[in-house]
């Protein structure tokens, strides 16, 4: 958790950098897009009045943005993806689920108590050292909320949903994932009726860990495919 407000910091440095020349991420359904009933063009009553809240808050000197960015990060990444990271370790340590999963992710994901909810069809894509997969949505918002909890704004993002598809590989090199010229990068586009997850590349030096231990490496940008799995999380489980 030590690692929230730099991770935040870094999020705010990506849309601060990708949102000149946009209508930026504020005008883009936020909460409202959360069930996908609409692609909406402005966000909802309960968006803008949170957001109105937070404005004042902060121009009052009540708050510290970086202080929300702390809490919504531990919601988004510390809490929210660790259903995934469950799914994605049974992969790594399991050759029979990995198939499995592979091959019906809903089916697989259903396993291990996730899904549903949402009605949504489950599929994961493998990066392997060839293939580098990375999920977007291009219209609104859809992510896969059973296993990996909340998105974090800049997947809501305009600059993000477009340049996803335009310049993958740049927009990767910003979430400090550089790929060789010859890994293949495959976007896929979510929709309300299929969400991907990713599985990550197990990293090298974890063969000893357990199936936990491996799940605590494993990080929700990681299953959207905006990072790699590192072989430890600097201490922050
Ligand atoms: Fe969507």
């Amino acid at each position: 958790m030590a690692d929230a407000p730099d991770d935040a910091l870094g999020r705010r440095k990506f849309l601060g950098g990708m949102a000149a020349g946009t209508a930026g991420f504020m005008a883009t359904p936020q909460i409202a897009s959360a069930q996908d009933p609409g692609r909406q063009a402005v966000p909802s009553d309960v968006a803008l009045r949170v957001k109105a809240l937070e404005s004042i808050l902060v121009e009052k000197g009540m708050v510290d943005p970086a202080t929300i960015d702390a809490v919504i990060e531990t919601y988004e990444s510390k809490v929210g993806p660790r259903n995934g990271a469950r799914v994605v370790a049974r992969a790594w340590v399991d050759a029979a689920y990995r198939k499995r999963l592979l091959t019906d992710g809903t089916a697989a994901i259903a396993e291990l108590g996730y899904g549903g909810g949402q009605g949504e069809h489950m599929v994961v894509v493998e990066n392997t050292a060839s293939v580098h997969n990375l999920v977007v949505c291009t219209l609104c918002s859809c992510y896969p909320w059973p296993t990996l909890g909340l998105p974090p704004n800049w997947y809501k993002s305009a600059p993000y949903r477009s340049r996803a598809v335009i310049d993958p590989r740049g927009v990767l090199r910003e979430f400090g994932v550089t790929l060789a010229d010859d890994v293949q990068v495959r976007v896929w586009d979510s929709t309300a009726e299929i969400r991907y997850l990713v599985l990550p590349e197990r990293p090298p030096g974890t063969e000893g860990m357990t199936e936990a231990q491996l799940a605590a490496l494993v990080t929700r940008d990681a299953m959207v495919g905006v990072a790699k799995v590192s072989p430890s999380r600097g201490g922050a489980a």
